[in-house]
C-alpha cells in the first residue's frame, strides 16, 4: 500500500496477519518494550469489554487494516511526539483505506453506565437526554459466537482478546491457558496480575 505524508511517498510491502474474526477492532500503540506490549494488551481487555468486539493487539505493522471494522488508537497516535512506527504505520493506512479510527478518550471524558455502571474508558456514549449509555445497555453488543447472547466477558486467546460467553470462556481458558486469563471472580482483574490497572 502507499503511505503518503511530508511530501514524500512510500511503499510498504510486507506479510500480512489476518484479522482474528470477522468483526474484529485493530488496538494500536507503543509496543517497543515488553512493558508496553503488556500495557497495550492490558488496554484491549477494557476495548473488547467496552466495544464488545474480539481485539487484535498490534504487536507488529503485518496487519492488514482493512480486514478490521476499526482501529483503536490507545497512545501514541500520529499526532504525538514520541510515536512509534507500528501504530503510526498502521494508523496511516486505516486513514488511507477509510477504515474508522477510533483515538480513546480523555480521562476526564470517562464515566460510568447509567444503567449498568460499566465504566467507560475508550469512547463515552451518550443518549438524547444526556446519559451515558454502554454498548450493551444500547442493545448494540453481538453476544457470543457461539449464538449465546448473554452476558460475555474478554478472553485471551492467540494474541487477540475475544469475546465469549461465560460457557464458552470457561472452554476457551481451560484450553489455551495464559497469564492473560484468570476467573473474574477473584480479587484481581486480569490486568492487575502485571499491576498496570490502577
Ligand atoms: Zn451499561
Ligand atoms: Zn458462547
Amino acid at each position: 500500500m502507499y503511505v503518503v505524508g511530508m511530501g514524500r511517498k512510500y511503499i510498504v510491502t510486507r506479510d500480512v496477519q489476518n484479522a482474528p474474526a470477522e468483526k474484529s477492532v485493530l488496538l494500536v500503540g507503543a509496543v517497543e518494550t515488553e512493558d508496553e506490549v503488556d500495557e497495550l494488551t492490558a488496554a484491549g481487555y477494557d476495548v473488547a469489554e467496552q466495544l464488545h468486539y474480539p481485539v487484535a493487539i498490534a504487536t507488529h505493522d503485518g496487519f492488514n487494516v482493512r480486514d478490521f471494522g476499526a482501529v483503536v488508537v490507545y497512545a501514541p497516535s500520529m499526532d504525538s511526539s514520541t510515536g512509534t512506527g507500528t501504530a503510526l504505520i498502521l494508523q496511516a493506512e486505516a486513514h488511507a483505506h477509510g477504515v474508522p479510527v477510533i483515538t480513546t478518550q480523555s480521562a476526564t471524558d470517562c464515566a460510568p453506565c447509567g444503567t449498568c455502571r460499566q465504566y467507560q474508558t475508550v469512547s463515552t456514549a451518550r443518549d438524547a437526554s444526556g446519559a451515558v449509555v454502554c454498548v450493551a445497555c444500547f442493545g448494540d453488543a453481538p453476544g457470543c459466537a457461539c449464538g449465546m447472547d448473554g452476558v460475555t466477558e474478554p478472553v485471551f486467546l492467540n494474541g487477540a482478546w475475544d469475546v465469549q460467553c461465560r460457557r464458552c470462556t470457561t472452554i476457551t481458558k481451560a484450553a489455551f491457558p495464559s497469564p492473560w486469563n484468570v476467573e473474574r471472580d477473584d480479587a484481581a482483574a486480569p490486568a492487575d496480575l502485571f499491576g498496570i490497572r490502577a
